[in-house]
């Protein structure tokens, strides 16, 4: 394809600036909705966005999976996009005093007001093919999905509920890791999360989780791995390590697809890798599989 090369002192034949009254140009913007038209980061191929939205926010060229927030997830899975959410009034006390370009206070109103969650994840409670599950979702919005006090400590409670009520435990994560803002108390959330799941596990509790693009950091350290059923996105970046440090570590190259859904799969590290349009069905399928009525829970036990 040949592109039309705008040689300097030369009218370009393509463009030609006219000018034109401000107003005229700010009315003809506004004439244009916003956002319409959406590139495909996958395939570059332009597509109509309410096509992708109407698609589960999957691309209908080539699949590859745009990014949702946690609330959009969650109204996916949910029956008739219903849940309530609970312990939302926990909030980070910024022990450290941290301050890097902005005071950690400061941000964390600013990603309140973003993304109207006071911390990075969501707990929820609701019905999934008819079957009561408590799901954990984080939200990558808020200071990239991160986990530290707060979202350790719903987490914590939701599984906890999930004992006391004989109910599925599922996390859906989306994170770059532990949030260095609070430091060791953020990585101090590997092994509280991680205990909580052990303790899921001796009251025969079932726990699937969902990896969406990018879970990486304490969060794939921590809990997220440790489901009994691990789900991923399909391309979902898998890890702890960036792969470029990793490289330099061993000093070695490393395969074009590490740390990808489908890498992971192929060597054991994930069960399944389901496409968003189909994972509410198969939630349904492995929730009657683990099916635990209150009965059957109490003599388990
Ligand atoms: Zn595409």
């Amino acid at each position: 394809m040949i592109y039309p090369i705008y040689q300097k002192g030369k009218t370009s034949m393509w463009f030609r600036r006219e000018k034109r009254p401000k107003e005229k140009i700010e009315n003809k913007k506004l004439k244009i909705p916003e956002g319409i038209w959406v590139r495909c980061k996958n395939c570059k191929e332009i597509i109509y966005k309410k096509e992708i939205e109407r698609n589960f926010d999957i691309c209908p060229k080539c699949d590859h999976h745009f990014y949702i927030s946690a609330k959009k997830r969650l109204a996916l899975l949910y029956d008739s996009g219903k849940y309530q959410s609970f312990d939302d009034d926990l909030q980070a006390t910024d022990p450290l005093k941290f301050r890097d370009r902005k005071k950690y206070k400061d941000r964390l109103k600013e990603y309140a007001l973003l993304t109207g969650l006071r911390d990075a994840i969501l707990s929820t409670e609701g019905h999934i093919g008819g079957k009561k599950v408590v799901i954990c979702a984080l939200e990558f919005g808020f200071m990239g999905g991160s986990m530290a006090s707060v979202v350790g400590e719903k987490i914590v409670r939701s599984t906890e509920k999930c004992v006391r009520e004989k109910l599925p435990f599922m996390t859906i994560s989306c994170s770059g890791g532990a949030r260095m803002q609070e430091g060791i108390f953020s990585l101090m959330q590997m092994a509280k999360t991680s205990g909580a799941i052990g303790k899921l596990n001796e009251a025969g509790i079932p726990f699937i989780s969902i990896l969406t693009d990018p879970t990486t950091g304490g969060v794939s350290a921590s809990y997220a791995m440790l489901g009994d059923i691990i789900i991923s996105e399909p391309k979902a970046l898998i890890g702890f390590a960036g792969k470029r440090v990793i490289e330099q570590t061993i000093n070695q190259k490393l395969p074009p697809e590490f740390q990808r859904a489908e890498f992971l799969l192929a060597h054991g590290m994930i069960d399944l890798i389901i496409d968003r349009r189909q994972l509410k069905n198969i939630l349904i399928k492995l929730l009657s599989f683990f099916d635990i009525s209150p009965q059957e829970a109490s003599t388990a036990q």
